[in-house]
Formats: structure tokens, sequence, C-alpha cells
């Protein structure tokens, strides 16, 4: 890997308009506004079209083409000189949280715009073509699956799989999205899948790390894995003021001598360990009746596949000594192996940078992202830039404008580079 970029990716980097892109963030982000600072902008919602909208008109006075595939991911494409050439991909995600902010997703696809014309501004033609994309819910918010978009087009699931997904609101999300599809009824379609040569995705960390370093970007190389499951207890109910405390089947009792099980368990001098217990539901939850019925939620992350699975094949053993005298049923929901992106993106990334004089950190996303979906079709890679007190998935979500324009500056240099033979 030569640790230094072209003249034509330093050239589309110093046309970066920190103006232009901050200028369309805050645009972007009026889109769903929330009173208190914050963006509600649901997948395949109303104002998921809004935003479509106007990402369409933006890549028509650029003189850009948008499509749409079935998955109702969005595409922007700055042609190359080899038309048929397998596309270089950036992009992230426009829908966000209900008490979203700003940056999360909406930085990503709005920097592999900016990226791209400032190509244009450059006068730079590239052999391969750029593809933006906009993935469709990311978050989950409305859909509690999230990735759906990226994870369709990545061949890890068939599409007819989520169209019977309920979303808060109760709407299908098959009539989600042929709403969302009808709203532009003139885009060309996309094919589900197709090949690509590589997918860049910057997003905001969503931790602390770079902007407690002072650093301004990093070269992202792994997501970590996740395990979500589902554990219920099963007790007896009983009189809380009559029922001796000797014999008693209680679920709660269970779950809480379970929990200190499970804490032991994912332990972690090292602070690798990511353990989260979210979610807890009490039956009946009546103040005088001994609980019947416990379920919690298990969210447990780790960067090395071997952990996640050793630490996982424990719980059973684990549960049955701890409930007892209840009984235990575990469910798994979701569950992600970690992704480590190839070596030689992560190095043009981190050279990029370099070349451009910004101090590069590398790190490993503690959130799972498009990109998780995206690596099991193409090299696969993730720039992040600091967030204010690592804050995300909340209306004060804030990252500096000079960070989000240093992002894309690595980012157009990069696509640059991977999009010329
Ligand atoms: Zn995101």
């Amino acid at each position: 890997m030569k640790n230094d970029v072209s003249d034509n990716a330093r050239a589309a980097a110093e046309m970066i308009s920190e103006e232009r892109l901050w200028g369309r963030l805050m645009d972007l982000a009026a889109i769903g506004a929330r009173p208190d600072g914050g963006v509600c902008r649901h997948a395949l919602s109303r104002e998921d079209i809004e935003a479509r909208a106007l990402m369409i008109r933006w890549a028509e006075q650029s003189g850009y083409e948008a499509s749409v595939d079935d998955a109702a991911n969005l595409w922007v494409r700055r042609p190359g000189l080899q038309a048929d050439a397998e596309p270089v991909i950036a992009g992230s995600h426009m829908d966000s949280q209900p008490a979203g902010g700003k940056f999360d997703g909406a930085y990503g696809v709005l920097a592999a715009f900016e990226a791209m014309q400032a190509m244009d501004d450059a006068g730079i033609k590239t052999d391969r073509p750029i593809d933006m994309v906009a993935w469709t819910n990311e978050e989950g918010g409305r859909f509690d699956r999230g990735c759906t978009g990226s994870s369709v087009w990545s061949g890890a699931m068939p599409l007819e799989g989520y169209l019977d997904d309920i979303g808060i609101d109760g709407v299908r999300l098959a009539d989600a999205l042929q709403s969302t599809l009808e709203a532009t009824p003139d885009l060309p379609r996309r094919p589900r899948q197709f090949a690509a040569h590589a997918y860049i995705e910057p997003h905001i960390e969503q931790g602390p790390v770079l902007e407690a370093g002072n650093i301004p970007v990093a070269a992202v190389t792994s997501i970590q894995g996740v395990r979500w499951m589902n554990v219920d207890i099963f007790g007896t109910a009983g009189h809380a003021g009559t029922t001796p405390l000797k014999g008693r089947h209680d679920a709660f009792q269970a779950a809480h001598r379970a929990v200190a099980a499970l804490n032991a368990l994912m332990d972690d001098p090292d602070d690798i360990v990511r353990f989260t217990i979210g979610r807890i539901i009490v039956e009946p939850n009546s103040p005088n009746t001994i609980p019947e019925k416990v379920m919690f939620s298990i969210d447990f992350r780790h960067p090395d596949k071997s952990v996640l699975e050793r630490k996982c094949s424990q719980i059973d053993d684990l549960l049955k000594e701890a409930t007892a005298p209840c009984s235990f049923k575990v469910t798994p929901t979701t569950q992600m192996d970690p992704t480590a992106f190839p070596q030689d993106i992560v190095d043009r990334l981190a050279a990029s940078a370099g070349a451009l004089g910004h101090e590069c950190a590398h790190l490993a996303s503690g959130a799972f992202h498009d990109a998780l979906y995206a690596a099991r079709r193409c090299p696969s890679a993730m720039i992040f830039i600091p967030c204010r007190g690592g804050l995300s998935h909340h209306p004060d979500e804030w990252a500096e404008p000079a960070h989000c324009a240093v992002g894309a500056q690595v980012l157009a240099a990069t696509l640059v580079d991977l999009s010329t033979n």
C-alpha cells in the first residue's frame, strides 16, 4: 500500500465545501425536525419521502441520475468513464431514531454527495461510476428489524422476509414500502442486488474516543459482533401477604439471581465486553402478588467471535442454577458476527487522511451499521468523525462543521483512488 494519494484525490479533497455540506445537513435536518432540536424521520414515513424528494432534487440539480430498488434504497450515480464497471459506493441512511439527532446516517449520505460534487468541481473523471446510497430503515425505529435495505442488497435477507413486519404505528412494511416507491414513479429501478467494487460509509463515531483524543477522523477497522436474546423466567403467582417465603417460586427473585450471575459471567477487566439488560417485564406486575413471570432482554457485544460464543454457551447452565426452583427459556433474537474490514481499504482511508494532513485513529465500531451487511457483498469500510460528548440517538447529537468536512475530504480522496484503475 503506497502511503500517499494521487493528485486527483488531493484535488477532489480540496474542493470539499464545508459550507455546502453543512447547509445540506441543516436542510435535511429540517425534515422531521423536533422542537427540542432533534429529528424524528422514521423509515418509509411521510418525512422520509420528503427527504428522498429533496435528495432527488439535489441530484437533478447536479446532473446526476437518481434511481431506486425494490427495497427503496435510494441511489444517486456519478458516471464513470467505464459505464459498465462495478461502481464504488458511499453513503449511509436517512431514517432516524424517534428522538434522534441531525447527523446519525444523514452525515454519511450527504458526505458522499459532497464528495461527488467536489470531484465535479475539481474536473475529475473517474474510471468507475460512483454511487451514493441512502439505505432503507437502518435504525429499526419504526419497523424494528433494522438494516432492512442493506441486508436485502447484500443478499443476507430476502425482501419478502420483511414485508409482513408491522411498524409501531400498525402499518405493514409492504404498504409503507409501496407508498414510498409510488411517491417517485418516474425513478429508474435498480436491481435488488448488483456487484460493486467497494463500499465506504462515513458516520459520526457515536462514542467518545475521537473527541477525547482531539482526533478529527478515524479509519474503522471492524464492527463488533452482537448477540441479542430474551430470557423468560417462569414462577408461580401467589398472595404476597399469606405465602411464606420458603417454598415460593418468585420469578423476580429468580431473575435477580440470574442477573447477578450474568454480571459475573460478563465481568471483563479489559472493559471490552458490552452487556446490557435494557428491558424487563414483570407479570402480573402487581405490588401484592408474587411475580409469576419475568422477561428480560440481553444485549451482548464483543469484537471477538470466540468470546461471544464461549460466554453464550455458558448462559444456559448459569441460568439453570440461578433461577431454580423457577424454570426458564432463552430465545435468541439477533445474531451478528464481528466483521473485520479488509486491511487494504482501512490502510487506504488512513493513507488518505495522512496525505491530507489529518491525524487519523483506528477504531472498532461498537454499534452496527449498514456497512456490516455491505461487507458481505464487496470490500467495505467506514470513516468516523467525532461527535460531541460521544452522544448519539439523542436530540442533542452534534458534530462540528470542520469535522464533517474532514470526513468528506478523506472520503472524496479515497473514492477517487478506488474508482481510478
Ligand atoms: Zn446510523
